[in-house]
């Protein structure tokens, strides 16, 4: 069989008295008058509410609101769940690939119609993004994953051997890993979340799924339209859990668990690490050496040539930095601009603070706002309390610096010059709305290409802004191996799934491309079969 043509979903724009945004006015306000939302574990193909502490998933934009609870689930829940998977395993892996694909596209078209509001309001509300930072989320790159991760599987089965001697023949089947997948996903995208659950689905793999407390309740939506589109109960267990001890007491009986054989993570790098050491320490225990994929931090980069169109790099870097307050792992974060480029009437300064104080930061329910709340009071402090080490480090605030948590963690674009390439601003993980920025020689370029690969500890997305053809080859080269995702006139965030594969190394991941075909690869567990007549 062949499957349809896929092609990247088209963006909704929600203007004013459109019908979409109508639509999503009236589920946003259904939504906020029906919330808390009770969300249960799901493990043996039913709801579970495991008895112990509840905890909130507040809305960031007005954090004394909860858009859900969910339970604390256990480790005894999660040996259970582990146990049903893994009972689902064989007649998930045997169902023919065309089976499996169709309830992916099943789903991705359920989202794309009939649920595109509703998931959208979900990551509204539960992740403080702006409708148009959900739509290109929930909707449309949530859609493309499924859609395009049905083809990309389907290309990847075909490969085969294209030799064969005299009287053989040669051939690759593709088995899921022997054993189940722990997929633990983030706040910050709600297709993440279930890139991370549908990639090793779709190639035939159970799982046991953990979301982010932070995303509890747009990930039981997504699970829920799985179901909706047939997905067998038991292939995925759902359990939520808050943060800290509970969480640490779930991962220990996971990670421990024999038949423990893949890791798909996206999340903080401090977390992947100690992830990475438990398996290590585990891996005497195991029956396969797990696969062990995850993308985590970034600290990216802007780079602007003396020859770079000045309005182009100054709404790049907006963009990169201010759009979703900065959380994406994609975030730009550290601005490198020239002197003469810098100061003075109409260049890069004065551009850049006018048009940062032009953005309206505010609630996600009042459409057109650029920004909304960062995700956590604890997030809130990070970004202020930054702003404070910059300012010790002798930085500059060009704009923005404060907050108001009094309804909402709302934070200003924040916008520092530092005279110190590897201050803190420059060189830690925020995420949230701060950049920084750090003026050079022009006749420097090289010298800074050099200053920011030897600064890079995440390398995940990077970009710069040049019309010099030369320029831009020399900075490319130098910086070969500073970002994973490398743009090129272009602001460093927004892959689009089976456009530009995403992930970056060093610190930031394994760099195992979601969006394209690569990811699957891990996924699988090739067995070569060899003929003779
Ligand atoms: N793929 C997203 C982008 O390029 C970022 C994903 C992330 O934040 O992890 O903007």
């Amino acid at each position: 069989f062949k499957l349809p043509v896929i092609r990247n979903e088209p963006n909704l724009h929600y203007a004013p008295n459109s019908p979409e945004r109508q639509q999503l006015q009236d589920v946003l306000a259904e939504m906020q008058a029906a919330a808390p939302f009770q969300v249960p574990a799901f493990v043996g193909g039913k709801e579970v509410n495991p008895s112990g502490p509840r905890s909130e998933q507040p809305m960031p934009h007005n954090h004394k609101q909860a858009l859900c609870t969910f339970p604390t689930s256990t480790p005894e829940l999660a040996a259970e769940a582990i146990e049903h998977a893994l009972g689902a395993q064989a007649a998930w892996e045997s169902m023919p690939f065309n089976d499996r694909a169709a309830i992916f596209l099943r789903a991705a078209d359920l989202i794309a119609g009939k649920y595109r509001a509703k998931i959208c309001a979900a990551t509204m509300l539960g992740q403080g993004k702006n409708v148009w930072q959900a739509e290109i989320d929930a909707a449309a790159e949530l859609v493309d994953f499924f859609r395009f991760g049905a083809s990309q599987v389907e290309q990847l089965y075909a490969q085969q051997p294209s030799e064969n001697s005299a009287g053989t023949w040669n051939r690759v089947e593709y088995r899921p890993l022997e054993g189940f997948v722990f997929a633990v996903t983030p706040f910050n995208f709600t297709a993440i979340g279930a890139n991370l659950v549908g990639a090793p689905a779709l190639t035939g793999n159970v799982l046991v799924w953990k979301p982010s407390p932070g995303a509890t309740y747009a990930s039981w939506l997504v699970f829920n339209i799985l179901l909706e589109a047939g997905l067998p109960k038991n292939v995925i267990q759902f359990l939520p859990c808050p943060n800290g001890d509970a969480t640490i007491s779930l991962v220990d009986k996971v990670l421990s668990h024999r038949m423990f054989a893949g890791l798909h993570f996206t999340g903080s790098t401090h977390v992947f690490r100690s992830l990475w050491k438990q398996i290590g320490n585990n891996i005497d225990r195991y029956l396969s050496y797990p696969r062990v994929v995850g993308e985590t931090g970034g600290k990216n980069f802007q780079l602007v040539h003396p020859s770079a169109d000045l309005r182009a790099s100054v709404i790049g870097a907006i963009r990169g930095a201010f759009e979703y307050q900065g959380q994406k792992c994609s975030a730009l974060s550290r601005l490198y601009v020239p002197k003469s480029l810098w100061e003075g009437e109409g260049k890069f300064k004065e551009m850049l603070v006018a048009e940062v104080g032009k953005i309206s930061v505010g609630p996600v329910t009042e459409f057109g706002h650029f920004m909304g709340p960062v995700i956590s009071q604890g997030s809130y402090d990070k970004c202020l309390s930054y702003v404070e080490k910059a300012k010790q480090a002798g930085g500059e605030v060009l704009a923005g610096g404060v907050g108001d948590n009094s309804e909402g963690f709302f934070v200003q674009p924040t916008v520092i010059l530092t005279k110190d390439p590897r201050s803190p601003t420059m060189t830690d993980e925020i995420f949230g709305p701060v950049l920084t920025v750090y003026v050079y020689e022009d006749a420097e370029f090289e010298q800074t290409c050099k200053l920011i690969d030897e600064t890079t500890t995440y390398a995940l997305t990077g970009c710069i802004f040049s019309n010099d053809r030369a320029a831009t080859v020399k900075a490319s080269s130098l910086l070969r191996f500073a970002a994973g995702n490398y743009y090129i006139n272009d602001k460093c965030t927004g892959a689009v799934v089976g456009q530009q594969p995403f992930g970056g190394a060093r610190g930031s991941g394994t760099n195992d491309k979601a969006g394209s075909i690569s990811i699957f690869y891990r996924f699988v567990n090739a067995r070569s079969i060899k003929e003779s007549f």
